[in-house]
C-alpha cells in the first residue's frame, strides 16, 4: 500500500465523506494507482477535476501516485492541464432527470440530446462518440470509462442549472437563442409570413413578423410573448 494526502477544494468537498472536507487527510491507495482513480474511489467523478496538483505541480489526472504524495484538487473551471471540454461550441446529452434543464439549453441554441428512454450505458457511448458534454447529478454515471468530458449539476432548479452551466463552460460566448426546435433540437429555419401563413391563427398572422420552422417536425414557432419571455429569461443567465 501507499500513502498519499489529498486535499479537496471548493464544490469537490460535496462529493466527499465528512472526515476529507476541509483539511487534507492521508488516503491509503492501492500500491499502484492512478490520481484519478483514488480521487473517484473518495467519490469525485474525474469529469469535476478542474486542475490537479501533485506535490506542487499541475499534474495529468493518468498520473501515478507515489510514497508520500500530496495530492491537491480543484474543480472545473480553473485553469490548468485538464481539458474539461471539448474545443469549440459546447454539445450535450442530458440524463433522464434533466429535461428541464436540456429544454432551456435548446432554447439558448446549444445542441442537447435528450431522450428519458436513454440508459446509462448508452448515454455514456453517445457523449463519448459525439465528444458531447454529458450532463447529469449521478456521480457514478461520470464515472463510467467512456465518459470523456461531463458534468455533474448541482443545481436543482432548471433555472438555476442553466446559470450554473454558463458559469462552468463560458457559454454566454456561444448562446444563439432560438436557432434550434425545443421538442427534437433540429436547427431551425427562418420562413416568411406567406410560406406558413394558413397554419397560423388570424391573431398571430396580425401580429408578428418573423417565423421559424423545424424541418425535422415541423413545428412553427413565432417572436411573440412566450418567446420574449425566453429572451428575458435567458437574459438573466
Ligand atoms: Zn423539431
Amino acid at each position: 500500500m501507499t500513502q498519499a494526502r489529498f486535499r479537496f477544494h471548493g464544490t469537490l468537498e460535496r462529493f466527499l465523506a465528512p472526515a476529507h472536507r476541509g483539511r487534507a487527510t492521508w488516503v491509503e491507495c492501492a500500491a499502484v494507482v492512478s490520481a484519478k482513480h483514488q480521487i473517484e474511489a473518495l467519490g469525485v467523478p474525474h469529469t469535476e477535476v478542474g486542475l490537479l496538483l501533485v506535490n506542487g505541480e499541475p499534474a495529468e489526472l493518468t498520473r501515478r501516485l507515489g510514497e508520500g504524495d500530496e495530492v491537491v484538487v480543484h474543480p472545473a473551471p480553473a485553469s490548468g492541464p485538464i481539458r474539461n471540454q471539448p474545443p469549440g461550441r459546447p454539445r450535450f446529452v442530458a440524463d433522464a432527470h434533466l429535461g428541464a434543464l436540456a429544454r432551456r439549453l435548446r432554447m439558448a441554441g446549444f445542441d442537447t440530446l435528450y431522450d428519458n428512454a436513454y440508459a446509462d450505458p448508452a448515454l455514456a457511448d453517445l457523449a463519448r462518440r459525439e465528444e458531447r458534454i454529458l450532463l447529469t447529478r449521478d456521480r457514478e454515471l461520470l464515472k463510467r470509462r467512456q465518459v470523456v468530458y461531463g458534468c455533474y449539476v448541482h443545481a436543482l432548479r432548471p433555472e438555476a442549472q442553466l446559470h450554473e452551466l454558463y458559469e462552468r463552460l463560458a457559454l454566454r460566448t456561444w448562446a444563439a437563442p432560438f436557432s434550434r426546435c425545443l421538442a427534437c433540437n433540429s436547427p431551425l429555419q427562418a420562413v416568411t409570413l406567406e410560406e406558413v401563413a394558413e397554419r397560423l391563427p388570424p391573431r398571430v398572422r396580425e401580429r408578428h413578423l418573423r417565423f421559424l420552422n423545424c424541418p425535422l417536425c415541423d413545428k412553427l414557432f413565432w417572436e411573440g410573448s412566450h418567446w420574449r419571455a425566453m429572451r428575458e429569461r435567458l437574459a438573466l443567465v
